[in-house]
């Protein structure tokens, strides 16, 4: 299992060596139903980093801070925002004013958090639209100790996709790509945008053709989730 594991990562940042030579495309290893072991496996592998998308889960796997960069990739609640602090070392999941503020209320210096964007508008998923992220960023000053390192994009699932609706899909990859170019080139002190998190299991290959810096991935490193 940990072989597979470990074989499954040196392949994927083979990939990704290839695709994006001379780049520093991170690999994050989404690790939600799997163990601390499996975790680690997965970074002594290689993986740059760790998501997990639940406060709780992530709190049941890590009472401190891992030695790898260990980021929030789901809702986060805001009654949760000092676990949060605790274990993790970003918020990739900004996804509202509120959860914004909540989040920096509890903080007394620099953090760093990415913008979530839902860019096909999904109902049954949180982030704003690509509409809005100029905006939000423009007024993400108001939030003093919220550094804005990135933008991290969700898509809807290739799986049962027509054609039709993967190249939309696609053309959405690269219309968030160039949002996030433009963002960045606004040069906001509190928004330096360094990472565009894009792609999963289904589609990172796409997502790095669209200029994704940080892929995460969960089933392709682990195999199918056990719920
Ligand atoms: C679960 C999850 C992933 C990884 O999904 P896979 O398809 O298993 O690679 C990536 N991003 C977010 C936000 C997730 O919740």
């Amino acid at each position: 299992m940990y072989e597979e594991v470990t074989e499954r990562v040196q392949k994927v940042l083979q990939r990704i060596q290839e695709m994006r030579p001379q780049e520093s495309v991170k690999l994050m290893a989404v690790t939600k139903t799997r163990s601390r072991e499996e975790a680690l496996v997965a970074v002594q592998a290689g993986a740059h980093l760790l998501g997990e998308n639940k406060v709780q889960e992530a709190r049941a796997k890590w009472t401190e801070k891992p030695d790898v960069p260990l980021h929030l990739i789901g809702h986060l609640q805001t009654n949760k925002v000092k676990y949060t602090l605790d274990i993790f070392s970003a918020v990739d999941s900004i996804d509202s004013e509120k959860v914004a503020s909540a989040l920096n209320s509890r903080l007394t210096s620099a953090y760093p958090v990415m913008l979530e964007v839902n860019a096909g508008h999904e109902q049954n998923k949180t982030g704003m639209g690509l509409d809005t992220v100029r905006k939000f960023l423009q007024e993400a000053q108001q939030w003093e100790h919220l550094r804005f390192v990135g933008i991290m994009a969700l898509f809807p699932a290739i799986i049962g996709a027509t054609e039709e609706e993967k190249k939309n899909i696609r053309d959405l990859m690269k219309e968030t790509g160039e949002l996030w170019r433009i963002s960045q080139a606004e040069r906001f002190p509190w928004a330096p945008l360094e990472e565009l998190s894009m792609g999963m299991t289904d589609d990172w290959e796409w997502a790095l053709e669209a200029g994704s810096t940080m892929v995460r991935l969960g089933t392709a490193l682990f195999g199918p989730r056990v719920y």
